[in-house]
């Protein structure tokens, strides 16, 4: 089995690639580093993998034949898409489109790493795959919002049009070692405040809630997917709902610092509640998550003790 990474130096996709290596899969992971590192692949040893640097907003042709494509590439903090809105809609369009076409010339089947954010700021809660949606399409979250309803909507147009064998996974917030400590995105951000004794910032008063999912339960859940027979959008996350005040104190318990709590404003458009509903991916995948949070965070805090400056 050959399968293709894209985004595969960054997060989720540097753990995708170890998957699909311990599985026995030759994988090419495709990356252009614009918020990915190398250095989360150093400790790849396989003569099975190789990583090529490349804009997947820019075709890309192989001889050999490839099995799987999935597809990754996006910046994915809200600190990142909203440094980089035109590299964000355009990886979400413009990449999307070229990896499908890859897909079709090669007869390749391809998983789309989609978002809970295509439910927007929701008005259901939790949110089911049949749910549509609440999204701004101008506000500052729109450039990632609609950059992946577009991604979904060109992949299910490739595979109700052209027929090709397709995948779109929902993925909710999730966390674990080889997060960039400066991505922005709560978890880093609080962990590496409290392992510096600096306060933790929540935006806002801490009510809205999210739902955070380990990063290998993720990882097994995508996996799943692409190797399932549906077609249709599977929401992947942690059912588990938290507000961000108890997500604070969780930290300041673990790490058991001494940092207190300040409050700063809240940014446009922030969702105020998400927690997947994950009855789909129980029924056809037989998957839901195995780690708990306090399990997660002290494997994710061992990483940043040992990773404390930002890449
Ligand atoms: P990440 O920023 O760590 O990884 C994204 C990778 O994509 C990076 O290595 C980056 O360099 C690469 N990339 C971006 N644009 C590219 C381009 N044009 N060409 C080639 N490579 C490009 O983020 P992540 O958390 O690992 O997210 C991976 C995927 O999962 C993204 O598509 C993201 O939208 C999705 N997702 C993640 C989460 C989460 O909680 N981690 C939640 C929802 C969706
Ligand atoms: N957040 C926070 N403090 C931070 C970073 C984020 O309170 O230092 C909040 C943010 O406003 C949001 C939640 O934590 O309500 C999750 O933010 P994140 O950037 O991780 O991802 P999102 O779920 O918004 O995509």
């Amino acid at each position: 089995m050959k399968s293709i990474v894209t985004g595969g130096a960054g997060f989720l996709g540097s753990h995708l690639c170890d998957l699909l290596i311990e599985k026995g899969h030759e994988v090419i992971c495709i990356d252009n580093l614009v918020t990915g590192d190398t250095r989360n692949l150093a400790h790849i040893e396989s003569d099975k993998f190789k990583y090529i640097k490349h804009d997947v907003t820019k075709p890309i042709y192989f001889g050999d034949k490839i099995d799987f494509i999935f597809h990754l590439a996006s910046p994915a903090s809200p600190v990142d898409y909203l440094d980089l809105p035109i590299q964000t809609l355009k990886v979400g369009a413009l990449g999307t489109y070229n990896m499908l076409g890859l897909a079709k010339e090669q007869g390749a089947r391809l998983l789309v790493a989609s978002t809970s954010e295509v439910y927007g700021d929701p008005l259901v809660n939790p949110q089911p795959e049949t749910y549509w949606g609440n999204v701004n399409p101008i506000g500052p979250r729109g450039v990632y919002d609609e950059a992946k309803r577009y991604a979904e909507a060109i992949t299910m147009a490739y595979h109700n049009h052209h027929g090709i064998d397709t995948r779109i996974v929902r993925i909710f917030n999730t966390y674990g070692p080889r997060m960039r400590a400066g991505d922005g995105r709560v978890v880093p951000n609080f962990i590496n405040q409290a392992l510096k004794g600096e306060d933790l910032t929540i935006y806002g008063d801490g009510s809205q809630t999210r739902s955070f999912c380990y990063v290998s339960d993720q990882i097994d859940g995508i996996y799943r997917l692409m190797m399932s027979n549906c077609s249709e959008p599977v929401n992947i996350g942690n059912p588990i709902e938290m507000s961000i005040l108890e997500f604070a104190e969780e930290i300041l318990r673990i790490t058991g610092t001494d940092s207190k709590i300040i409050y700063e404003s809240l940014p446009i458009d922030d969702p105020k509640v998400r927690r997947p509903d994950i009855s789909r991916a129980e029924e056809v995948l037989g998957w839901k998550p195995k780690i708990d949070l306090t399990e997660g965070l002290k494997k994710t805090i061992d990483f940043f003790k040992s990773n404390i400056e930002p890449f």
